[in-house]
């Protein structure tokens, strides 16, 4: 199975073609330096992405808190952090870095907040 990736380690943009099946790469081509060959490589295998959406702040019902993952999340468990995220809320005053959900779905990865609120 092929599968063109666009690479977004600078603004070059290549298009990186992948080849290969259930996570084992045959070939990859496309890339203009080694950093691209590892991105797609590792998109290609296991791709994941850096969480940014907002939490609910207890007791200020229009208020919402600026989070985001401190490392990327798996693609494939965006949307069940995300109801995890939906149903959570947190609590004031926070500072930027401050961690609003530990371990979220068992990734070993913190949301955390992005500003402080007072
Ligand atoms: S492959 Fe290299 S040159 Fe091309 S977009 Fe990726 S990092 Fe930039």
């Amino acid at each position: 199975m092929k599968k063109e990736i666009i690479c977004t380690i600078c603004p070059r943009g290549c298009t990186v073609v992948v080849d290969g099946d259930a996570g084992n790469v045959n070939s990859v081509e496309g890339y203009s330096c080694k950093r691209g060959l590892e991105f797609a490589t590792a998109e290609f295998v296991s791709p994941v992405r850096i969480l940014t959406t907002t939490v609910k702040i207890s007791g200020k019902e229009n208020d919402l808190l600026p989070v985001r993952s401190k490392s990327p999340v798996p693609k494939d468990k965006l949307l069940e952090c995300m109801e995890v995220i939906k149903k959570a809320s947190a609590n004031v005053p926070v500072k930027r870095n401050d961690v609003i959900i530990a371990n979220i779905c068992n990734t070993g990865i913190d949301v955390v907040a992005t500003k402080d609120v007072k």
